[in-house]
């Protein structure tokens, strides 16, 4: 198998560019956040349960022993480094191992558990008799299938009877073979054809079936029907299991055709807040200005680390450039950027290599980088129509409870309409921006 990890731009669907561009910006972030992600993002909150059935009892375990795994499979678990189950886990595993299998929806954002969980599910759903498909995972796209399969590999590390096979673009089977594999794992569209064109899978002995990313997933018009109809050719009493990091109104439609009498999970996510944020806005006249300003006040952002974000890639290239050629070291994260690339950039700046991250808002939107203190924008959040993008500012400056320290937000303002951008925000937050001058920084420190 290829490995690099290109987005998967041509592969399963041809829908029009916008469709491709938003799949991608989904898809990449995802992948990007699994390639960062180091280990579980912790929650305050509860888990919320709707059980499709109200009067049965309600499991939720402290320990993977409580589940009585297979001892191959738990020693898989424990060879990851899990010592206990996470938040969604406690519920979720002892509703998808139960007899009779039940039916699941859960969401929770992503790094909390998901994906473990269902891997842990269909491991210990195989029956090692039997030599044909059994399981089932699709996944968005080439890239997330691969990062999910390699999860299968290593929680299934000690039972090497368990076999994998990858149903994604480029992985041509002779025509007419059956496959032995256990665990089948792939995109929608190579999915629809191992199943009918070239009848690999028989689809009838198919005990559970994952749809993982279901948000990623429909973000393409295709892969949605695509999903549909492969859940269609499933048995009655195949196990359907959906995992999503939001909950829109058209991700929980979709869960509903594909998910039949479902239990429900949710965790929220952690909310962040202004409250522990020092907002202020510097008054420039141009570009040059705002770069100006920045040197200024670059001594001290660095004392902590900071992210710069501007609108467009353009802007960020040319201001990192800028800075290099002053001395200063920073890192660039940018849109055309591979997302492995991607990746090692924002690991070499958590790792301090570089104080300073420049990057525009669609590269780093939903990445956690709990060490930045400062953020400066050096353009303000605005969405297509060119109002302000309040959400975004809050993710980007904002603070969950958890890392409740204090930061610092700059925000550039270089026009009247920039201006009032600011002035909507301040409002919108109903918290103070306060004007810096940046030839006497002694408040800010
Ligand atoms: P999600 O699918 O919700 O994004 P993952 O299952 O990928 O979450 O888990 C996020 C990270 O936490 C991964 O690095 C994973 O190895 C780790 N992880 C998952 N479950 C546990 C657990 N019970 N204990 C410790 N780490 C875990």
């Amino acid at each position: 198998l290829d490995k690099t990890a290109k987005l998967d731009k041509s592969g399963d669907n041809l829908e029009v560019k916008q469709d491709d561009d938003d799949k991608e910006d989904k898809a990449a972030q995802s992948l990007l956040n699994k390639l960062i992600r180091s280990n579980l993002v912790q929650s305050t909150h509860q888990v919320e349960v709707l059980q499709r059935d109200p009067n049965s009892p309600l499991y939720s375990v402290k320990s993977f022993e409580e589940l009585h795994l297979k001892k191959d499979l738990l020693q898989g678990v424990y060879g990851m480094g899990f010592n206990r189950p996470s938040k969604i886990q406690e519920t979720a595993l002892p509703m998808m191992l139960a007899e009779p299998p039940q039916n699941l929806i859960a969401q929770s954002q992503s790094g909390t558990g998901k994906t473990a969980a269902f891997v842990l599910a269909m491991l210990s759903r195989v029956d090692l008799s039997q030599r044909h498909p059994q399981c089932l995972c699709l996944s968005p796209t080439y890239e997330l299938a691969l990062q999910t399969g390699q999860v299968i590999e290593q929680m299934g590390k000690y039972c090497p009877d368990i076999k994998l096979a990858y149903a994604v673009r480029g992985n041509r089977l002779e025509k007419g073979q059956k496959i032995s594999e256990q665990i089948v794992i792939g995109t929608p569209g190579t999915v629809m054809d191992w199943c009918t064109k070239l009848r690999f899978i028989d689809t009838k002995k198919i005990k559970v079936f994952v749809l993982d990313e279901a948000d990623v997933m429909i973000a393409t018009q295709g892969h949605q029907d695509q999903s549909i109809r492969i859940q269609r050719m499933l048995p009655k009493d195949c196990q359907m299991l959906l995992f999503s990091a939001t909950f829109e109104e058209s991700v929980w439609k979709f869960a509903q055709k594909v998910v039949p009498e479902p239990n429900i999970i949710k965790l929220r996510r952690e909310e962040e807040t202004l409250d522990t944020i020092k907002q202020y806005y510097v008054l420039c006249d141009n570009k040059e200005e705002k770069y100006h300003a920045l040197c200024n006040i670059y001594g001290a952002i660095t004392i902590a680390q900071a992210m710069i974000f501007c609108h467009t890639r353009k802007t960020a290239g040319w201001l990192a450039a800028e800075l290099s050629k002053e001395g200063h070291q920073v890192a660039l994260l940018s849109g055309e950027m591979m997302v492995e690339q991607r990746a090692a950039v924002i690991q070499r700046f958590r790792d301090g290599k570089e104080k300073v991250l420049v990057t525009t808002n669609v590269c780093a939107r939903g990445i956690d980088v709990e060490q930045v203190s400062v953020v400066i924008n050096f353009d303000l959040p605005v969405d297509k129509d060119g109002n302000p993008d309040c959400e975004t500012y809050l993710h980007r400056i904002g603070r969950t409870g958890r890392f409740g320290k204090r930061g610092l937000a700059i925000n550039m303002v270089d026009s009247k309409y920039s201006m009032n951008i600011l002035n909507r925000i301040q409002d919108h937050f109903n918290k103070r921006i306060e004007k810096l001058d940046t030839d006497d920084l002694d408040e800010i420190e």
